[in-house]
């Protein structure tokens, strides 16, 4: 593939959703793939809203759209303002809705140039032509009979209220477009892959093809990042580049992002949205270092970045046609690599509150939390799986789990329990320390010529209610020794 030479291009990008849903995470990596570029090139990302298309009631996902963008630090320079959605920058209005008046004085260029008309196909008169095509088993295109109408008769009909759309000429003869895509390489688009294609509907509204092009131009975008999916359109909007004679921006078409079993992610998959991540508690940042490392290629064994970091090392070069697999095991991996760099302090604070929805209580001293993050934070990757793991810290939390049933039905349990009670109701401080841990095991070991799993399990059933997991002597250092006895009595009664 050629070189990408942008030095000499101001760079401005843009990422444009349709707020028709959830932040995608598909969508996500669109926002942060222009949002690198134009950081490591030092220029301008601008959030666009294609909203042409949209019920009232979808306003509320831009704002949600917005949260998530301000919640992954994916800032915009230019676009609604994300508090207040007033828009910010000298290319505003950014809400396509509100730039119709621009949609329809370019319509009207090109229909003074001939290179657009009214049409007055009716749904069914199109309908009859897909069957045709159908049967006669050719590819559908519209073949319009207004195509080369009279202008002056067509205003005229659409005066005394009939309704048309306007469609856009595609040129006559057959010939090849062209892009040098900046993932794909060459991509070649024969004309004919496309009749006739709507610019503004009845309504008045513009089709995306049309506002996306016109604003392209108008924002002055000079690199297109977006899905793969989008090739299909770029075709049609090099059509109305060209009508225009307008540069054409530079393309970049993104590869997608398919789940394990290799079809495109969906909510079949499992979460998609960025929100429902964020509810689970994974880092922003680790999101955003897992999204780009689906798609781009770093060119080191490194896979550990910050935001700044991915800004730096990002070229466009590590970007890769081949589609991207979602693996949350490796998301859990990358979330849990950039949870050991958060201090345990700031760590105890992103957790409160998920233990306060949980209902989990624990001491309210700084070192007791330091040391419970300190000893517990390897065990989990999200911090939604933290409440799991912190939660036999909590006095107000214990469970037996099935797997622990059985062990309290040895014989030697009852016995190990007995010994395990007797020690800690002697044990003169409410902090059993590891050290007195291990002696005491070994007490109870020489005492009842019990070892090795018979002697551990059932006092991790008693501690933990679970026969596996955390390291025994660190979590009952983090337990009150009262705590400790009030568990060994409920089994006790069971
Ligand atoms: N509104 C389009 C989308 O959400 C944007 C496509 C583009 O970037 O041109 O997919």
């Amino acid at each position: 593939m050629k070189e990408i030479s942008v030095s000499n291009k101001n760079v401005r990008v843009r990422f444009a959703p349709s707020p028709t849903g959830w932040l995608h995470l598909g969508s996500a990596r669109t926002a942060l793939i222009n949002y690198l570029f134009a950081k490591n090139q030092n220029g301008t990302f601008v959030l666009r809203v294609e909203d042409t298309d949209l019920e009232r009631g979808d306003l509320a996902f831009l704002q949600q759209q917005i949260n998530d963008l301000k919640w992954l630090g994916l800032s915009w320079d230019e676009g609604p303002d994300p508090d207040t959605q007033k828009d910010q920058g000298s290319y505003k209005p950014y809400l396509q809705s509100q730039r119709l008046p621009l949609y329809q004085k370019c319509v009207h260029q090109l229909i003074k140039m001939d290179k657009a008309y009214y049409c007055f196909l009716t749904d069914q008169e199109i309908d009859q032509m897909k069957k045709k095509a159908l049967e006669e088993k050719t590819p559908f295109r519209v073949n319009s009979p207004y195509r080369n109408g009279d202008l002056q008769q067509a205003q005229e009909r659409i005066k005394k209220g009939e309704s048309a759309v306007v469609r856009f000429k595609v040129p006559e003869v057959k010939k090849n477009y062209v892009i040098e895509d900046i993932v794909r390489g060459k991509v070649t688009f024969p004309s004919d892959m496309v009749g006739d294609f709507v610019l503004l509907r009845s309504s008045g509204l513009p089709v995306y093809n049309f506002s996306c092009a016109v604003d392209d131009y108008f924002m002055k975008i000079s690199h297109v990042f977006r899905s793969e999916e989008h090739l299909a359109n770029t075709l049609r909007q090099m059509m109305i580049f060209e009508a225009f004679n307008w540069p054409l921006p530079v393309y970049g078409h993104l590869s997608l992002i398919l789940g394990e079993d290799r079809k495109k992610l969906s909510k079949r998959h499992g979460a998609v949205s960025c929100n429902e991540y964020k509810k689970q508690g994974y880092l922003p940042g680790a999101l955003l270092n897992f999204l780009a490392l689906m798609g781009w290629n770093p060119k080191t064994e490194e896979e550990i970045f910050s935001l700044s970091e991915l800004i730096n090392s990002f070229s466009l070069k590590g970007l890769n046609p081949a589609p991207g697999v979602f693996d949350k095991k490796k998301l859990n991996w990358i979330n849990s690599q950039h949870l050991k760099q958060v201090t345990a302090e700031s760590l105890w604070e992103m957790l409160t509150p998920y233990f306060k929805q949980k209902g989990l209580i624990f001491p309210n001293s700084s070192s007791w939390k330091e040391k419970a993050v300190l000893a517990l934070r390897s065990s989990f990757s999200s911090l939604e799986e933290a409440v799991e793991v912190f939660s036999v810290l909590s006095k107000n939390h214990f469970e037996v789990h099935e797997t622990a049933k059985d062990i309290l039905k040895w014989p030697s349990t009852i016995e190990v329990l007995n010994e395990w009670k007797i020690f800690l109701k002697s044990y003169a401080s409410q902090e059993v320390s590891p050290e007195a841990f291990t002696k005491a095991c070994k007490e109870i070991q020489k005492k009842l010529g019990v070892k090795g799993k018979f002697l551990f399990m059932p006092i991790r059933a008693a501690v933990l209610g679970c026969p596996q997991g955390l390291e025994l002597k660190l979590i009952i250092s983090l337990i009150k020794r009262d705590v400790l006895l009030k568990r060994i009595c409920s089994l006790q009664k069971k």
